[in-house]
């Protein structure tokens, strides 16, 4: 990878300014980004992110990531811009792609560019890697970026989410009523968890601060929205108690000793304990959100 200057960012530039309006035919709901690849200065493919063939009846924006089985290989809802516009410069410019290099652009929620963060998306990696695209381009928060393809695809496979990530993920989990109620009145702001069988889509250790979860209240099916302010890892439920407090973390007013019958009596908590230890994730329920107060 290498970040351009003088001329060579200037033109850059000017193909990511074009790529910004084709992302605002974007119909995704989750994200707007637009695509455009050029070779010799000229544009032989463009995209932009919506359902697959425009279909409303495959539109996937607002169904959680998580609730997708682990085998399901994509869980993003749209056709991603890149894809795009690798398939219209295939299908126009088939014998241009050898050479070329792909713009890549998202903008933020008022339409301006917003700058990216690593590679992360191998579909499209992997997918301009095999059409021939030589050279992948971002803009980053230092500037405007080129990488060579074949670089481009191992940074997306060695992609680690981190502290520093500007991409923040969705996980959706179960809870029972009481907890769910608590949380939602704001007086449980700790949630506890332990890896089991049940929970193995989140990776506990991975969340990171502005992470959201949506829980799903197992009896009346309700969702509410809470972000993630940190997550601490603790040995045993004894230890999380007295370092957490029991009256933001249990939400049945209970003391230390009851909390950790209430916490290990959950189906498979007890040993996943002993192997695992145990998380403490400090939420905040999400208050703008009416949509998700009374469930979808
Ligand atoms: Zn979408
Ligand atoms: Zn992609």
């Amino acid at each position: 990878m290498r970040y351009l200057s003088g001329r060579e960012e200037e033109e850059a530039i000017h193909f990511i300014r074009t790529a910004a309006d084709v992302a605002k035919n974007a119909t995704c709901i989750r994200a707007k980004c637009g695509s455009v690849i050029v070779n010799k200065g000229e544009i032989i493919g463009s995209g932009f992110n919506s359902p697959p063939a425009g279909l409303e009846s495959q539109r996937r924006c607002s169904i959680p990531k998580n609730t997708y089985d682990i085998k399901v290989t994509d869980k993003t809802c749209c056709v991603h811009a890149e894809q795009r516009a690798i398939m219209d410069a295939l299908s126009r410019n088939p014998d241009k792609i050898k050479g070329s290099r792909l713009y890549f652009i998202r903008l933020d929620k008022s339409g301006n560019n917003e700058k990216a963060g690593k590679p992360y998306c191998t579909i499209c990696s992997k997918m301009a890697l095999d059409s021939g695209i030589s050279e992948f381009v971002l803009w980053h928060e230092k500037g405007v970026c080129v990488y060579d393809t074949q670089e481009y695809n191992s940074l997306s496979y060695n992609y680690k989410s981190g502290s520093n990530d500007k991409y923040t993920s969705e996980y959706f989990l179960e809870i029972n009523n009481r907890p769910f109620n608590a949380i939602n009145a704001g007086t449980k702001k700790i949630e506890v968890r332990a890896p089991t069988e049940h929970n193995k889509h989140v990776k506990f250790m991975e969340l990171k601060q502005g992470d959201v979860i949506i829980f799903e209240n197992n009896e009346t099916k309700n969702r509410l929205k809470a972000e993630v302010i940190g997550v601490r890892h603790y040995k045993d439920a004894r230890s999380l108690l007295e370092s957490e407090g029991t009256l933001k973390t249990l939400s049945s007013g209970g003391n230390i000793e009851q909390g950790i019958k209430s916490i290990n009596s959950i189906p498979g908590y007890e040993e996943s304990i002993k192997l695992n230890g145990v998380y403490a994730i400090e939420i905040k329920r999400y208050v703008n959100n009416k949509d998700f107060s009374t469930g979808l």
